[in-house]
């Protein structure tokens, strides 16, 4: 972990290193701490979940990962380099704003409620990244999707458009959609909660697979427990912008430690 009274290291190096790491992350808005020193390291290849009250900042480390927000104090390092948003004030010059493209085509994220291109079929909602942002040739793009189409189980349904497409039908394509261009992180918002419980289990299932064709490194967030036990190798839960306790999820969601852990797990079961 670095220490941030420091000046802290440009890159993170050596095979050990994580792929994602928060060290000493804060971020306000207006009055409001919403994270608060934050370290929190991700492993390449391991699949963490963050639980928490509402308002605890979830949503907000998430959002902090896609370059959405800058952050106050601190460093955000993806597979060992400093996340570009971090440069404080003024516009960022050219060659900055393509490099974040590039540091933004490294992280894949899938939200609540899908966001597909509804004018377009599932096939088109994974190639248009690819083609367009990535620059792989129509048929690269085509062939990339339609494999991923397959691994979702969503490849008889390649033409339909989205509105056409059940809940964890639409998020099965997402999935693929994200996965399309490649990402070394993948970021998941509450990718289950617009789901009926019948078809959470095929979206749990899809995201398993990927850690073990693909080694994904996966965050996630969640309000599901079940769905966090499922998919988890490490629970963090959060409360007011810090870790409060962290484990693997039998330890964490069956013998809590912490008092606040306790109560929110008692309130949510
Ligand atoms: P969580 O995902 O744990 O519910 P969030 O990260 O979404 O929490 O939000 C943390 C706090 O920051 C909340 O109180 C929320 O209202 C506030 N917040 C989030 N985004 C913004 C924003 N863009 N402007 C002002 N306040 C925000």
């Amino acid at each position: 972990m670095t220490d941030m009274n420091q000046n802290p290291p440009l890159e993170l190096t050596g095979p050990d290193r994580p792929m994602i790491s928060f060290a000493g992350v804060s971020k306000c808005y207006g009055d409001l701490q919403v994270l608060d020193g934050l370290d929190l390291d991700v492993a390449e290849g391991e699949m963490v979940t963050i639980i928490g009250p509402s308002g605890s900042g979830k949503t907000t480390v998430l959002r902090m990962l896609m370059t959405l927000e800058r952050v106050d104090r601190g460093v955000i390092y993806v597979d060992g380099n400093p996340l570009t948003h971090m440069a404080k004030g003024g516009e960022l010059v050219p060659a900055a704003r393509r490099h974040l493209r590039r540091e933004r085509a490294n992280i894949g994220m899938c939200f609540q409620h899908f966001n597909l291109f509804p004018h377009m079929t599932a096939l088109e909602n994974c190639t248009e990244g690819p083609i367009h942002v990535l620059g792989l040739s129509r048929d690269e793009a085509i062939a990339r999707a339609e494999e991923l189409l397959t691994m979702v189980g969503m490849i008889d349904k390649r033409d339909e458009y989205p509105a056409r497409l059940s809940g964890g039908q639409k998020q099965r394509v997402a999935i693929a959609r994200a996965l399309a261009m490649r990402p070394k992180v993948m970021l998941f918002d509450e990718v289950t909660s617009a789901l009926d419980p019948e078809v959470t289990g095929e979206v749990t299932q899809v995201i398993r697979q990927l850690v073990s064709k693909h080694n994904l490194t996966m965050l996630m967030v969640t309000h599901q427990m079940g769905f966090a036990r499922d998919i988890s190798d490490r629970i963090c839960f959060f409360e007011n912008g810090r870790i409060e306790e962290q484990g693997p999820p039998e330890e964490l969601l069956a013998n809590p430690q912490s008092e606040r852990t306790k109560q929110f797990l008692s309130a949510v079961n």
